[in-house]
């Protein structure tokens, strides 16, 4: 439904693409000691093999856990598989799953035949495990799960070469404690459920990081190191030599993208004592420097700021000038996150022949949040961003289709209650049954199209 579906042509899709010589190795690269196969590597049929060595094993975190304990992971990780198809999930985003426009269309086709080499990425916002959130988790035997929170988008993430999740909460385990709002903290279950979801990148540098202070975070990334260690976990480090040098870099078909996570503050949470290196954050030197180390490493790169003002639905003068900071310094995609409502998205260029896609905020994913008034059903509305990134004829990668497509948050009591749709899946007589309905009565599914139209326009 184009009323709905927002999608606009990238950068370069207008021009005409030749023919492009495509590498049948899909490698993954990465460099914070995590290696990263893409989830949807088997989802999608693609035969594939695995050689040289296997993926990192895994960072071990001492329960104990002071920084000198902390063992680093600078080894370049380097994971390779062969695949016999060409173009999988990227083709078919190309030329299916998106609403793209008659010349795009002849173009994707066009691509599609040539199996384009390019990488398909799509990124949801935030995971808030309010009280009501992890409790319809709690099955009948008392353990938790957590597969219906993602059950009716999963073969969208699933699909993407590249999925990004913003985890805006630490996972720190049953034994500190399951709590919701103000000082969250989940159950190891919730990141079985977005692996099983088909996530491939975990971004943790939020303002609740550091809720469960320094064991929050060690736990956490014990959980990512020692279940999946091939799911690439930002925004946190277990080391300074991690932060000062780890730079998270994904490559298929010879496209390197590399990816950075910050967060504005720690809602005045201090760094745990020794490890001032806990949680990335937007500091301009460190920022700048960052990027300047992703260019000598990869071809595309990508910010995920968490910023903004909650519950503001168009961009803060902070969130302006961080645009600007990006910008200059190269970055060709930005995706933010933490309004928990939707901004705006949109190019942004300079005089000197940069230019950047910005998502200013994705809303959250899922949440259950205990306000009520005028306003609050805002909050159920949230956009899934999809990127095609492609290298040009001349060589330079880019983005080559952009589009976000709008989901919402649906909530009733009991087990597996909580779930998020998409909103042109979503019906009238389903929301009429959201029980968000009892804290913001506006709430309809017209009601979310609007704030999409208000936001996203046509
Ligand atoms: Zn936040």
């Amino acid at each position: 439904m184009a009323s709905i579906k927002i999608f606009q042509s990238g950068c370069i899709e207008m021009r005409r693409w030749n023919n492009i010589v495509f590498s049948a190795v899909f490698a993954v690269v990465c460099m914070n000691g995590c290696g990263s196969v893409p989830a949807n590597v088997e989802d999608v049929g693609m035969q594939q093999s695995f050689t040289g060595s296997t993926l990192n094993e895994s960072v071990q975190i001492s329960d104990s856990a002071d920084s000198e304990a902390l063992p680093d992971a600078r080894d370049l990780q380097t994971e390779v598989v062969k695949k016999s198809g060409l173009n999988t999930g990227g083709e078919n985003a190309a030329t299916d799953e998106y609403d793209v426009g008659e010349k795009t269309q002849a173009l994707a086709a066009e691509n599609a035949a040539e199996a384009a080499s390019e990488v398909t990425l799509i990124m949801v916002g935030d995971i808030l495990l309010h009280t009501p959130v992890a409790e319809s988790g709690v099955q009948r035997d008392g353990t938790y799960d957590f597969t219906a929170l993602f059950a009716n988008v999963k073969d969208e993430i699933a699909a993407a070469d590249l999925a990004l999740v913003n985890q805006e909460v630490i996972i720190g385990g049953e034994a500190l404690g399951i709590t919701g709002y103000p000082s969250f903290n989940a159950p190891y279950e919730l990141g079985d459920a977005l692996v099983e979801a088909g996530f491939d990148v975990v971004l943790h540098a939020t303002n609740h990081t550091l809720d469960k202070g320094k064991k929050g975070v060690t736990n956490c990334l014990s959980f990512w190191a020692e279940q999946y260690p091939h799911i690439a976990v930002l925004g946190i480090n277990e080391s300074q030599e991690a932060q000062d040098h780890n730079i998270f870099v994904y490559e298929q078909d010879g496209i390197r993208v590399a990816i950075l996570n910050y967060t504005y503050g720690t809602n005045g949470i201090p760094m745990p004592s020794g490890m001032p290196y806990t949680v990335n954050l937007l500091e301009e030197k460190k920022v700048a420097a960052d990027i300047a180390k992703a260019k000598t490493m990869s071809d595309f790169i990508i910010v995920c700021p968490h910023w903004g003002t909650e519950y503001q639905l168009t961009p803060s003068a902070e969130q302006a000038r961080w645009t600007q900071i990006f910008l200059e310094n190269g970055v060709d995609l930005v995706i933010g996150t933490h309004p928990h409502v939707i901004e705006p998205v949109e190019w942004v260029r300079d005089g000197n022949g940069n230019e950047m896609l910005v998502y200013y905020s994705l809303g959250n994913f899922v949440n259950w949040t205990s306000s009520s008034g005028k306003g609050i059903a805002d909050r159920m509305v949230g956009g899934m961003a999809e990127v095609t990134i492609a290298r040009e004829p001349e060589g330079d990668v880019a983005v080559k289709s952009y589009g976000v497509e709008p989901v919402v948050c649906h909530l009733s009591q009991g087990a597996n209650g909580v779930t998020t749709y998409f909103l042109s899946e979503y019906t009238q007589e389903m929301a009429s049954q959201n029980a968000i309905l009892e804290q913001d009565a506006a709430f309809s599914r017209e009601y979310c199209l609007d704030l999409c139209e208000q936001v996203w326009g046509e």
